[in-house]
Formats: structure tokens, sequence, C-alpha cells
């Protein structure tokens, strides 16, 4: 299809689109096409994607089997919007997600369907543990990042985005993540303000945390550190919430991000990939015995997206057999080195190599964080779609799909290493 337009599509961006629009301006070109992990733009130039729509492209720009069932579904006039009506491929849904995901895995949750997005499925855990334990506060981490919403916002770290609320945010307290403290154990220092009486914290609800902080700079949490949050949660009856928004699906080499960590969340945050085909979708996962909402009482007109539905449960299907997270594991052992290989091979970034499977960094040095910016600019321009992340977008950060081949891994790494060159050289 040929659109006509009058002008330059950038120009009709800055002309008629708010201020807030970020990627068209990190991505300065007009996107027409994508397949896999690669997309082209209207001048045809082609990009690698190390970047898959922020964590919602784990399987690819349109996925050939998704996209057929997607096709059929609309030709025989299937149910599109339902809110939370029965429908037919909901059902099919919740049975393979509980045959499929949970059942294997020896998980026993409710699954409910808040609105579509992440920040939705953040808000209803927030809530949820709240009505729960009767309590308000609930404990976040330094660099977590959990949605733009004002309870997903309140449980953020970037002052940046925390400012955008315009109002006070509370109840809640901000504890070192694993990562954050150069010296100390951030795990004594929640354990103390847990215990003192004169802490001046009361106790809180749950504990919110991503095990690998995707916003936050790919700042991946120890399993002994998980370990030790959940026995806090035990002890402390607070409800343990993993938001596993970005990190799930596969991203880490396992459908959830903390299976290896043997850790059992009370409420698990799901959105991003869980749609298939980077189509609108979420569900926040509640131990049984947390499942204790009216009804309705948490709500939304989008809960019954029929399409992201059925891209959902084909999705599911890569997860029928090990195949595919042992090919994840295998692949995600060259993205490392190569990130590896980088640090070593630029010391003027006084980088570190960061992340776990598919969800990787290198964060460059105090002082040298403008590199990170630099260096995906200058990716862009030859081809590489990657953006950065972290408190000062120090973290130039790898996000590519689980699908993508050793062939396409290397052609975007070594079209990064020849950006680096360049931004190292000039
Ligand atoms: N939680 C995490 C861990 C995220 O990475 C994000 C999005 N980057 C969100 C929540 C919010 O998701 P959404 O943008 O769909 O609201």
């Amino acid at each position: 299809m040929v659109l006509t337009m009058d002008r330059n599509p950038m120009e009709i961006f800055e002309h008629h689109e708010s201020q807030v629009r970020s990627y068209s301006r990190s991505f300065p070109t007009v996107f027409k096409k994508a397949k896999g992990y690669k997309m082209w733009d209207t001048d045809g130039k082609e990009y690698i994607d190390f970047f898959a729509g922020a964590g919602a492209l784990n399987y690819g720009h349109n996925n050939e089997k998704m996209k057929q069932k997607l096709i059929e579904y609309i030709l025989e006039d299937g149910i599109s919007h339902s809110l939370d009506m029965g429908t037919e491929v909901r059902a099919q849904f919740l049975q393979r997600f509980n045959e499929i995901i949970l059942k294997p895995r020896n998980l026993n949750y409710k699954i409910m369907f808040p609105g579509p997005t992440g920040t939705n499925t953040v808000e209803s855990a927030l809530k949820i543990a709240r009505k729960a334990t009767g309590r308000q506060n609930i404990i976040s981490f330094t660099n977590g990042f959990h949605g733009m919403t004002l309870g997903a916002l309140s449980v953020t770290g970037n002052s940046f985005n925390r400012e955008g609320a315009g109002v006070p945010l509370t109840n809640t307290v901000a504890m070192p993540f694993d990562t954050f403290l150069d010296e100390g154990d951030s795990i004594a220092y929640l354990k103390q303000y847990l215990q003192n009486a004169g802490s001046g914290m009361d106790l809180p609800a749950a504990v919110i945390l991503e095990t690998v902080q995707g916003e936050g700079g790919i700042n991946a949490a120890s399993f002994e550190w998980l370990q030790e949050i959940e026995k806090l949660c035990r002890r402390y009856d607070m409800l343990l919430i993993v938001d596993d928004v970005q990190a799930g699906c596969g991203r880490t080499g396992t459908f959830f991000s903390f299976e290896p960590a043997g850790i059992q969340p009370d409420v698990v945050c799901l959105s991003k990939s869980i749609g298939g085909y980077g189509l609108p979708f979420a569900i926040t996962l509640i131990k049984p015995e947390y499942d204790i909402w009216g009804p309705g009482e948490h709500n939304g007109t989008f809960r019954g997206n029929n399409l992201a539905i059925i891209a959902a449960t084909e999705a599911l299907s890569h997860w029928e057999t090990e195949e595919f997270a042992e090919a994840i594991q295998e692949k995600s052992i060259i993205i490392k080195d190569r990130l590896d290989t980088i640090v070593d091979k630029y010391p003027q970034l006084q980088a570190t190599a960061r992340g776990r499977g598919f969800m990787r960094g290198i964060a460059c040095g105090e002082g040298k964080e403008d590199y990170a910016d630099k260096i995906c600019a200058k990716a862009f321009e030859k081809g590489l779609i990657i953006e950065t992340s972290g408190p000062s977008s120090e973290v130039v950060k790898f996000l590519g799909s689980l699908t993508i081949d050793e062939e396409g891994l290397h052609k975007g790494f070594d079209i990064l290493e020849e950006a680096i060159e360049e931004v190292v050289r000039n």
C-alpha cells in the first residue's frame, strides 16, 4: 500500500505528534516492514533489530504461525473484543498456559487478565498485595522500573520518570538492589530495616523486583540474593512480586526469569512478549490463597484482546519441549562472548559486561557514560537497532529476539563493533 503524504513523515511527527515521542527521535526513520530479526524502512534500508520492541518481540517480528492463526480467526469473524466475557480462545489460552507453563514447573497460580500493558499488571499486583495483607507499604529496589501509571511509578527508581507524576509518590520504600551498593550487604541492610523497631518503616505488604533490571541498566540479581529476599518475605509475611514483564517469556533462558533461583513468587507480572506477536496483552499470576478479588474489582475495557490471546496461545508452543530454551541458552553464549570481547578490545569505554541469557549489555564506565548513546546512534546509521538503558543511559543494551539465528547475531555484533570503533576513534 502506498500512502500519499504531501510532507516528509518525519516532519509530520514533528509537527503533529506530542513532544513526548521518543523512539522516532532515537531511530529517525520511517519503518515499513519487518520479519524475524529484520526491519526495513520506507527507503528499503535493512536494519538488524537488537531491540525487539523493548522485549515485546521475543519470537521476532511477524512470526509465520501466529500470523496464520490470526488471519484465519479474522476471516472467520472470530470475536475480537470481549472484555472478560467467555470466549473459546480465552479458555484455550488458560488451559494451555496451565498445561505447558505452570504444571511442568510445579507452579500453581490463578491467572488474572488486567488491562493489556505492563503497568496494568503491576498495578493489579500492588493492589492485591495491599488487599491481601491489609498493609500499605511496598518495598521496591533502586533502579527498578515497573511502568508509568502512579502505582507502578511509585515503585520505579528513575527520577526523570518519577518527576512526571506531578504528585507525591507514597507508601513505598526503595531499598538497595543486589548490585547497587559498592560496599556493604544489601540483604543485611533490608533485614535491619525490617527487624529494628526504630527503623521508621512500617511493615510492607510486598516486595516487588525484577530479577534482571531492564530499564535500570541490566542489573542481574544473584540467585542467592533472590533466595534471601524470598526468605525475608516469608519471615515478615510480605508478598513477593516478581515483575517479569521484560525478563520473562524466555528472555533470560527459561520461561520465567526466576526459575533457576528456585524461588516461588506469590505474584508474577507478565506482559510484553506474552502477547507473542507484539499485540497488547498482560496477565498477573496470583497464588490461589491471595486471589481474593471481588468480581470486577480491578477491571479494564481491553482485558479480552482475543487477537493477542490467539497469538499468545500459539507462542506457548515454543515451550512444549526443552528445545527452545536450550537454543536460547546456547545462543546466549555467543552474545556473552561478543560482549566480553568488546569490553576487552575497547578499554577506552572502561566497560563491564552484564546480564543473563538474551538480556545483556555493556555498561560504559564512570565519566564514559556518553559513549553509550553515541554508539547506539552510530549503530543505527549502520543498520542496527539497539538502545541504551541505565540511570545515565550508560548501558548499551542487547535485547534481540530469541528466534534470531547465529548469523543474525554475528552480523549485528559486527555492526556494533564497527560503530564502537568509529565512536572511540573520534
Ligand atoms: N515492568 C517492566 C520490568 C518493564 O520493563 C516495563 C516496560 N519497559 C513495564 C513494567 C511497563 O510496561 P508497559 O510499558 O507495557 O506499561
